[in-house]
């Protein structure tokens, strides 16, 4: 079937689901602003969809979705990446959201490019957006390259993505309204990494320092 036959398909189930007779989660948002208490910040990548992953149904993930799962740090005056500071700022200061989950996930094209140096300043990358965006997680692709410079690619790539997450979500941390609700207790801040062969979901543990498995696998 034409992908896009399919797509419309989707939409016949989800009306179903939603607008059936089993309507409640629907007629509970219709009519009232939209109120979540979780922010997702993911990569655009079409495996990684995080209201899939975590089971979330409508109202409960406000979500931001870009290549590579990047928070831009804090520019003041200079900002060339509104989106995501927007999106930030209406969820941590309107909606008010307590959680803010930056998700990695492995096999991610925007790293792999990363490290094969297309974010390298040239000519020819002056007017690319793919390798201005990328250029964002420069230190984790730096880190990589002083740390294990002999390791293969592939291995490298992998860490670049896990260390990709700690620098947005260190620069989660560089935008004032973000500092504030953390420092105060209102807001806490998730490191994630999806991994698509084995269905692992890993979370960051900051007094261990190290990623762990978000639950005990089954079985
Ligand atoms: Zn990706």
């Amino acid at each position: 079937m034409d992908a896009y036959d399919l797509l419309i398909d989707g939409y016949r189930a989800f009306r179903k689901r939603y607008l059936g007779d089993a309507a409640e989660d629907w007629r509970h948002w219709a009519g009232k602003p939209q109120a979540p208490r979780i922010m997702v910040i993911g990569c655009s990548d079409s495996r990684v969809n995080p209201a899939i992953l975590t089971h979330a149904g409508l109202g409960d993930l406000f979500v931001v979705n870009n290549i590579a799962n990047i928070v831009p740090a804090f520019a003041e005056g200079r900002h060339t990446h509104r989106s995501v500071g927007a999106a930030l700022q209406y969820a941590v200061t309107v909606l008010k959201v307590e959680h803010v989950i930056v998700m990695g996930h492995s096999s991610c094209g925007g790293v792999r490019a990363l490290m094969s140096g297309i974010g390298d300043i040239d000519e020819a990358t002056q007017d690319d957006y793919v390798a201005g965006w990328i250029r964002e997680l420069e230190p984790a692709r730096a880190a990589v390259l002083a740390d294990m410079p002999d390791v293969p690619f592939e291995e490298q790539c992998q860490v670049c993505e896990l260390e990709g997450v700690l620098v947005s979500i260190g620069n989660l941390l560089t935008y004032p309204f973000v500092r504030a609700a953390f420092d105060e207790g209102r807001l806490s801040l998730h490191a994630w990494y999806f991994m698509i062969e084995s269905g692992d979901m890993l979370s960051y543990d900051y007094e261990k320092g190290e990623y762990c498995r978000l639950i005990r696998p089954l079985g």
